[in-house]
């Protein structure tokens, strides 16, 4: 690969194409806007995990101005409840110019927090008695945002102070109507602040990535907002952040951004990433030339429009099988087997894969009705290769819970434990009042018990009694004489339940056989954590390899119920074959069919998955 920082490198590409656009003229109504480098050309992108991908004039400081307007929003939402927030500004796009003298004639609030008249009453809110207490409060929240403390550019804050006198009449008008109750230069000094606050297109992608990140930055880990406030942020910035220009933008370009008189953009990829754009050449509307063109390009060139199409829902059930159609690990006798194929009817696992947010959830829901309305009793969800459950899909899922409540269905949960991003299906439990829900390690263990109940239902009784020498898959094929040599070199172990009877790491001196019982191959996977990889039952060797390498053990072994062993210890096994050869051979020819047949195992489940 040539260039490893691919993100970055398209960026740098698409900064080089755009340049050449001088189309546009930068804003002068505010004096000292009017002093800025027109070709200053800057991107950023920040994804939630807190990569940076700059380019350009992006350390390029200029005054944020209503680009603060949406981080002012959530503020005022986070301390005042989205309630009281509301009886100030709405949230109603409007067709008018961003800094228009006009209020909802019905209910005398600004349109939306977007337009000046909005952002005024929003700054209101934020507001406090002492005027240096609000500047300091509002840098504080921008400075969180961003991640990095923030300045005001005293001379920007000056010349609009001086000259904002549109600005002045709408507070002046709010006041006529009550709308704002404080003094308007107090209000408007903190308007005219938090606009002149100096940022880079780095701080508004770390700031936009915020929003991105459900109000969490990237960078510092800060929780700056609470989700809900973001999503009504996200909201007005969809439908009202880029001026007149909203509806056309939400068309092409579907993303929830805010645009502002400097040359700014920041637009938000929910959950992926913020952008940011600083070119000060506007068009007639006041939106950044070159910054709707990166944001254009870049929503298009990754599909990431609010309304396109990102996920295939067909594959989210990967896999469906019945019980007498694939086994679990378990050793299984002939008799056993033919029961399983008989009577194990009513147990389906539906493998499943992606993110479950509502849509996929509902597939699941729908296929679970399916089968049970054919007669499965009990469904094992395989959640290994599912990253998430949001809670659109849990809440579904509740119900579905809810309407299997007294049909005595059982749902195993697989592959669920330990695993953060699903600890909601696993808190479901607690208030699982039918006991629909059942925890499981994994899908081959609740597997094993059905087949295990299936296999005591028809009337036998397994794992009774100890198994013979002569009946251990390893030993086959050695006469009475031979057999009664190894019997006099076995020793008996016997293993509560849960006992761990090979433990990985340690020197594999002996081998074991299983007698009567079964047990569980277990790899560690860290300190709690382990996967079961095979179950062992009777006539099954544990641990021959040693026979072969005499190296450390790999996996645990653990008993599942009490288990009876034979143990044979490797010296005395070669010390007994120096006399009768015969019996090593056998027994490694042995070894080399159970690992054929493991191999063939394992291809057939590869090619079925396919
Ligand atoms: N401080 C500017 C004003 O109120 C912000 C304008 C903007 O960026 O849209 O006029």
């Amino acid at each position: 690969m040539r260039d490893q920082d691919i993100v970055g490198a398209y960026l740098s590409r698409l900064h080089a194409e755009i340049s050449a656009n001088r189309d546009g003229e930068v804003a002068t109504y505010i004096p000292e806007l009017g002093r800025v480098d027109p070709d200053k050309f800057g991107i950023c992108a920040v994804t939630i995990d807190g990569q940076v991908y700059c380019t350009g004039d992006w350390d390029s400081e200029v005054s944020i101005q209503s680009v603060s307007k949406p981080f002012m929003y959530g503020a005022a939402l986070s301390e005042h409840g989205r309630e009281r927030v509301l009886e100030h500004v709405g949230v109603e796009p409007t067709g008018e110019m961003f800094n228009a003298i006009v209020l909802d004639e019905a209910t005398n609030r600004p349109f939306n927090p977007m337009v000046n008249a909005g952002a005024i009453a929003t700054s209101e809110l934020m507001t406090l008695d002492d005027r240096s207490d609000s500047t300091a409060r509002m840098l504080d929240i921008m400075s969180r945002f961003a991640g990095r403390d923030l300045d005001i550019d005293t001379s920007v804050f000056r010349s609009e102070h001086d000259t904002g006198h549109r600005n002045r009449a709408i507070a002046y008008m709010m006041l006529n109507t009550a709308m704002i109750r404080r003094a308007p230069e107090d209000v408007l000094d903190l308007y005219f602040k938090q606009c002149a606050v100096l940022v880079n297109c780095r701080d508004l992608a770390v700031m936009a990535a915020t929003l991105a990140a459900h109000g969490r930055n990237p960078m510092t880990g800060d929780r700056v907002i609470a989700p809900d406030n973001v999503r009504d942020v996200l909201s007005v910035m969809a439908s009202c952040g880029m001026y007149d220009y909203a509806g056309q933008w939400g068309f092409d370009v579907g993303l929830p951004a805010k645009s502002g008189v400097s040359g700014l953009i920041g637009a938000v990829v929910p959950g992926q990433l913020g952008l940011a754009v600083f070119s000060p050449r506007l068009d007639a509307v006041g939106n950044s030339v070159r910054g709707m063109e990166v944001c254009r390009r870049f929503a298009e060139d990754f599909g990431l429009h609010s309304f396109s199409e990102r996920t295939d829902l067909r594959s989210v059930i990967r896999r469906e099988y019945r019980s007498g159609e694939i086994q679990s690990r378990n050793v299984r006798d002939g008799r056993e087997i033919d029961i399983i194929r008989r009577d194990a009817t009513e147990f389906a696992v539906l493998d499943l894969q992606g993110p479950l947010f509502f849509g996929a959830m509902e597939r699941v829901a729908r296929r679970v009705g399916a089968l049970v309305s054919k007669g499965v009793r009990e469904i094992a969800l395989d959640f290994r290769r599912v990253a998430l459950v949001d809670t659109g899909g849990l809440a579904l899922f509740v119900r579905l819970v809810d309407a299997l409540g007294g049909t005595g269905v059982t749902l195993h949960l697989a592959e669920v434990r330990y695993r953060d991003s699903l600890s909601g299906l696993v808190d479901l439990v607690t208030d699982d009042a039918d006991g629909v829900l059942k925890i499981v390690d994994d899908v081959d263990g609740a597997l094993a018990d059905y087949e295990n109940r299936v296999i005591a239902k028809a009337g036998l009784t397994q794992e009774t009694q100890k198994l013979a020498l002569s009946d251990h898959a390893v030993f086959e094929g050695l006469d009475a004489g031979e057999i009664a040599q190894l019997q006099s070199i076995a020793g008996t172990l016997s293993f509560a339940p849960g006992e761990v009877m090979l433990k990985a790491g340690d020197d594999a001196k002996a081998f074991l056989t299983v007698a009567r019982g079964t047990a569980s191959v277990t790899v560690p996977l860290g300190p709690e954590r382990a996967r079961r990889v095979a179950s062992i039952g009777p006539g099954q060797a544990i641990g021959e390899m040693a026979l072969l390498d005499g190296g450390k053990r790999s996996a645990n072994i653990v008993a599942d119920g009490p288990v009876l062993a034979y143990i044979f210890s490797v010296e005395s096994i070669r010390a007994l074959s120096d006399d009768s050869p015969r019996i090593m051979e056998k027994i490694l020819g042995n070894m080399v069919l159970s690992l054929t047949h493991r191999l063939r195992r394992t291809n057939d489940e590869l090619s079925a998955m396919e």
